[in-house]
């Protein structure tokens, strides 16, 4: 194992063969290596920065009923709110005062949205904060409305993949097609956005050959970013006595995402912080470089609840910022404020 690491590290790529075998055979004395590796591949690209993002969980309702989120539409239980436009600004505003230059703005798929009003929220974000980058992650539309978006002002688009195996992406998503997810984010990358793609570890059915198979496709598409996350079973989905993925496992995939896309921006994302108090600083050790604070209105944020213990429900944005900078220091990184742009995507003029 040793030597493949070592390849690994050197070279950002492995076949598909040796990345299976790595998956099924790494060991407790192999990890602290393949951490190391992804750790100083980080600093290599990015240095010890980490980057903010204010997030803004704007709406819950969802026309798509994936097995495994909360959000999904056959969830009868949840209470579903839409943010409007002037609490959507006012969420910027208050990230942006407490220093925020990147915005996501994030939703179920919900076309109530429609592109107008989609761009009349992108213009009234920028106009207020054009020194900071705005990022969506609101699902499927035709490359029309990716386009128009974009060019309304919009820098970055985050969707997950969930699988790179057609056959697994089927079996969770009744509403959808493999085809068109893969077919919107190739449009994206096309359109000009700074793109993020990524998976859950750990969903019902996943094996060592589809982990390898989401790498591969990472390695090949080259998103600027990418969202690794266990995947948490809500009591309100068909999922819901699935085992679910473990720290372990997702941190294991953070660090071969980092070696395989070296200048990838990997967040350390909410729901490693939701399965353990120190999920989110185990991401960080092991090669991601981003974190995603919650801007949403304190009254929303336990609707969007994509799988449940989600933390920081609680939290104003004002207290998130000293705590988030704390477990930053505290495995020895530093906070950027700055809009973290990719390294091949300077701002856009
Ligand atoms: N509607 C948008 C945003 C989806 S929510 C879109 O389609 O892109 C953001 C991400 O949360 C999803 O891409 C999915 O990977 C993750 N997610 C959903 N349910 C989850 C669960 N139960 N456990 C962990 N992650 C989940």
């Amino acid at each position: 194992m040793t030597d493949t690491l070592k390849k690994l590290y050197e070279t950002n790529d492995l076949g598909r063969e040796e990345l299976v075998y790595l998956l099924e055979n790494l060991t407790t004395e192999d990890k602290p290596v393949l951490i190391r590796y992804a750790h100083e591949t980080r600093l290599k690209y990015y240095g010890p920065k980490v980057f903010m993002r204010g997030l803004v969980e704007f709406s819950n309702y969802c026309k798509q009923d994936c097995l495994y989120c909360g959000l999904r539409a056959s969830n009868k239980e949840v209470i579903r709110y839409r943010l409007t436009k002037e609490e959507i600004i006012s969420s910027c505003q208050e990230g942006y005062a407490l220093g925020y230059r990147t915005f996501v703005l994030q939703s179920g798929e919900d076309y109530t949205y429609t592109e107008q009003i989609l761009i009349d929220i992108i213009r009234g974000v920028k106009q207020l904060f054009p020194d900071a980058a705005l990022t969506l992650s609101i699902g499927e539309r035709d490359f029309e409305v990716y386009k128009n978006l974009y060019e309304a002002g919009a820098d970055r688009f985050l969707l997950r993949h969930e699988t790179a195996s057609k056959e697994l992406y089927k079996t969770l998503h009744p509403t959808m097609s493999y085809e068109n997810r893969m077919k919107c984010l190739k449009m994206l990358k096309e359109i000009g956005y700074q793109v993020g793609a990524g998976f859950m570890v750990g969903l019902p059915g996943q094996t060592a050959v589809h982990l390898a198979e989401d790498l591969i496709f990472l390695k090949e598409f080259h998103p600027h970013m990418i969202g690794i996350g266990p995947f948490i079973p809500h009591s309100e989905t068909p999922l819901k006595d699935e085992k679910g993925g473990t720290v372990e496992d997702t941190v294991v995939l953070v660090a071969l995402a980092r070696l395989l896309v070296p200048d990838a921006l990997i967040p350390a994302t909410t729901a490693m912080g939701s399965l353990h108090p120190r999920g989110r600083e185990l991401a960080l050790e092991a090669g991601a470089n981003v974190v995603m604070p919650n801007l949403t209105p304190v009254q929303y944020r336990d609707k969007y609840e994509l799988y449940e213990n989600k933390i920081c429900l609680n939290d104003e944005p004002a207290h998130c910022q000293g705590c988030i900078e704390r477990r930053i220091n505290s495995v020895g990184l530093q906070v950027d404020m700055g809009r973290g742009d990719h390294l091949n995507n300077p701002v856009r003029k």
